[in-house]
């Protein structure tokens, strides 16, 4: 008889594999297919405490290494990355269910880069001084915090968790990172390639399992210094009432609901293609997906027209599939939510323009939870439907009749994260762009990222920045040192 044994994504501590101490484990499946392919770690306290203390040993001699020993081993994770790229954007497709062109191309490169930025970003990196007269000077130091903790979502696995252990463990912390029990497996195949890479035992630990058990016995653990976390606004507030009383530093990147603000100067065609990818890229789930989409009334008509071909270009199917433009969303749940709120639109008086339904792929993916890019007009801006993150391959379409209106419609909303501005004229490009109450604005673009630049939102979408130096400052002390000369 041949036992086939499911793999099983263990908690990597002190540098060592590990099964959590409940002994449970939890169901990994292929939103695709439906199909479980993998257990991961139910882990609790007990697990995050070893890792806890792990990451307290290795402290003191990761952080004392120079810029340059510390660079070179994040250099060779990342060249590690770039070896196993292929098996990694198979594993994120098979996890999350997005397409294997999305993590071939944007996922996987992109954890390299993160950690190749960051590596390199503490090479050139300086501290202030101020001399305040000719007596005094003050110089700042930059020391690493200690252990900090690292918790990400599932709609961009490896991207987001490398985006966050790069930069704390560049700066000389030591990091527990929980990476989202839907999608936990890219998490694990780069713990393997860390210690492939030669980082030392106990520099990184990575605790599997569910965000009320592992995850929140990281945000509670008084020896865990600084979170940043990554996830939806309700979890940033739970997060935030259990860390502030601690005085804990705190990075909270939460949820949006960005408008994409479309002036009847800008070219038609080729906005629309670009504001139909905006708001369906990766199923529509990104936080940075322009979800409501604000057309100047004199091109409504033509624009929304134009917008619906775009849409249905985002062919539905099996993610391995080459020609497949849209994968299946995380989960049967969120399907389900997604698809609930396609209801809830046509209660507030929305039109289905395009898209509307479930969609059944033939073959191998028939049972796999996947949601036509779907388009509706006829809501209000007030409406709940344009007011709350639905996370999923849904856009509106509303029009306005000036500027001010735009930005007052684009301002309407809890969120503050991102927005994307089309239009050819500069002046009102810049001017629109100052107004958003926005952490990110594009201008006749859309996710066109330089890592050096600060992330983040305002309002409900976050608190802090991450990115370049932003990441590099919140992962560290400053001390100012005053001399009498
Ligand atoms: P989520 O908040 O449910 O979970 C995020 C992570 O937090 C997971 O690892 C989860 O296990 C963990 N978690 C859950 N409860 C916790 C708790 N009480 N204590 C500690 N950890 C806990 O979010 P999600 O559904 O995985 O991700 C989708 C959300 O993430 C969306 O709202 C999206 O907008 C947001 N997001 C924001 C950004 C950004 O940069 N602003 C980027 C990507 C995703």
């Amino acid at each position: 008889m041949v036992f086939l044994s499911v793999l099983h994504i263990r908690n990597y501590i002190g540098g060592h594999f590990r099964d959590p101490h409940s002994a449970e484990w939890l169901d990994v499946e292929n939103p695709a297919t439906a199909q479980r392919y993998a257990l991961v770690a139910r882990s609790t306290r007990a697990d995050v405490d070893e890792a806890v203390q792990a990451a307290q040993q290795a402290f003191p001699s990761w952080s004392t290494l120079s810029a340059k020993e510390r660079s070179d081993v994040l250099l060779a994770v990342a060249a590690k990355i770039r070896e196993h790229a292929d098996e990694l954007a198979r594993a994120e497709s098979d996890d999350n269910g997005k397409t294997l062109r999305q993590s071939s191309t944007v996922d996987i490169p992109r954890a390299e880069a993160n950690m190749a930025f960051f590596a390199t970003e503490i090479l050139h990196s300086e501290t202030a001084t101020h001399q305040t007269d000719v007596h005094t000077l003050n110089y700042t130091t930059r020391s690493p915090i200690g252990v900090v903790g690292c918790i990400s979502p599932w709609n961009l696995p490896l991207y987001l968790f490398t985006w966050k252990i790069a930069p704390a463990l560049a700066a000389g912390n030591c990091v527990v990172a929980k990476p989202s029990e839907l999608t936990p497996f890219t998490a694990f195949l780069f713990s393997k390639l860390c210690a492939d890479a030669g980082l030392p035992p106990g520099v990184l630990n990575v605790v599997h399992g569910l965000g009320s058990e592992c995850g929140q016995a990281i945000i509670e653990h008084p020896d865990v210094k600084a979170i940043s976390f990554t996830g939806g606004t309700a979890t940033g507030r739970t997060i935030a009432s259990i860390a502030a009383p601690q005085f804990k530093k705190l990075s909270l990147e939460l949820g949006g609901k960005n408008a994409s603000i479309v002036f009847a100067d800008a070219p038609i065609a080729e906005t629309a293609r670009k504001v139909a990818r905006a708001a369906f890229t990766n199923q529509g789930e990104i936080c940075l997906c322009g979800s409501r989409i604000l057309v100047e009334r004199s091109i409504y008509t033509p624009f929304v027209e134009a917008l619906v071909a775009e849409t249905n270009k985002f062919t539905v199917g099996d993610p391995l599939e080459e020609s497949t433009r849209m994968g299946a969303l995380v989960s049967k749940a969120h399907m389900e939510k997604v698809l609930s709120y396609i209801e809830l639109a046509k209660t507030e008086g929305g039109t289905v323009l395009a898209g509307g339904s479930r969609v059944r792929v033939e073959g191998r993916c028939s049972d796999g939870y996947f949601v036509a890019p779907t388009l509706i007009d006829g809501l209000t801006e007030h409406c709940r439907v344009n007011q709350e993150e639905i996370f999923g391959p849904v856009a509106t379409v509303i029009p306005f009749d000036t500027e001010d209106q735009a930005i007052a419609m684009a301002n309407s909303t809890p969120y503050g994260l991102a927005a994307s501005v089309w239009t050819d004229q500069l002046q009102r490009a810049h001017r629109v762009a100052h107004r958003l109450e926005s952490g990110i604005v594009w201008i006749n673009c859309w996710l066109v990222r330089d890592l050096r630049t600060p992330f983040g939102g305002v309002k409900q979408s976050g608190v802090g920045r991450e990115g370049g130096t932003e990441a590099l400052r919140f992962f560290t002390e400053a001390k100012n040192i005053c001399v009498w000369l």
